[in-house]
């Protein structure tokens, strides 16, 4: 079975220590690809030596909602500099998480919008974290993102929300925690989301599913939440398994990133 984990960070400080072999392993369980998520400059840099090495790893980039107050700055430039000059496969993730709120939503909002206008000059794909913040995600998108295409990383929404998703077009990624036994509204939005519009993620090193919890997560274990996904929508596991790596290939069209 050929998965695809749409988002990963591999580079983040926590998995870097011990990258070849969380790479290594999997490869072993059949990751054919993966979006690593960049969030500073470290992970960018290391990134693209990862890129260089293992060119079935791919890049996106940006300051995360919650880090935009310190580090969004900073890390901007070097983000646009990597876009403009085709490194990346997407932006993101970026959006609003009024949950935490470690970032004021002022900062949160202004970023996002810079991302927007990046997303549209560097044709690139965006990807979303959206916590407790859709109707202002919505609107913003709506204004300034009309029609152009994104993914809503690690939803956890409900199925009003997921609608709203799926009427812009965009897609949605399912991570570990459908695995949870407390996830029994998740497995109702993996149920709705058609089949054509459905990712999977790890969101390593964070979010470990069921058999792995506590530990720190990484793309090999993601077999497990495909096979909560398929479970929840009725579907062997080898069906949705392709349907989402076709998905992924459409969404990121990953031939663009030599
Ligand atoms: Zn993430």
């Amino acid at each position: 079975m050929k998965l695809i984990d749409t988002h990963a960070h591999l580079t983040s400080e926590q998995l870097l220590p011990v990258l070849d072999d969380v790479v290594a392993r999997a490869k072993k369980a059949g990751i054919e690809k993966i979006v690593n998520i960049c969030t500073d400059e470290q992970s960018l840099a290391e990134g693209v030596l990862l890129h260089e090495e293992a060119p079935w790893i791919f890049n996106a980039a940006a300051t995360t909602p919650h880090d935009v107050e310190k580090e969004g700055a900073v890390f901007f430039p070097l983000v646009e500099r990597s876009a403009l000059e085709g490194r990346l496969i997407a932006i993101g993730e970026t959006g609003l998480d009024y949950f935490y709120e470690h970032s004021n939503r002022q900062e949160q909002q202004r970023y996002l919008s810079l991302y927007f206008s990046l997303a549209r000059q560097a044709k690139l794909p965006l990807i979303f974290h959206c916590r407790d913040a859709f109707s202002d995600l919505f609107s913003m998108a709506d204004e300034e993102y009309r029609g152009y295409p994104a993914l809503l990383h690690c939803f956890t929404g409900n199925l009003d929300e997921a609608r709203e998703v799926l009427n812009r077009g965009w897609y949605l990624s399912i991570s570990g925690i459908v695995t949870f036994k407390n996830s029994a509204a998740l497995r109702e939005v993996a149920k709705y989301v058609p089949l054509d519009r459905l990712l999977i993620e790890t969101d390593a090193p964070y979010l470990a599913p069921q058999t792995h919890r506590g530990q720190l997560n990484e793309p090999a274990y993601l077999a497990e939440t495909a096979r909560a996904v398929a479970d929840a929508m009725g579907i062997s596991v080898d069906k949705l398994a392709a349907a989402t790596v076709e998905n992924a290939v459409r969404f990121f069209s990953f031939s663009k990133v030599p």
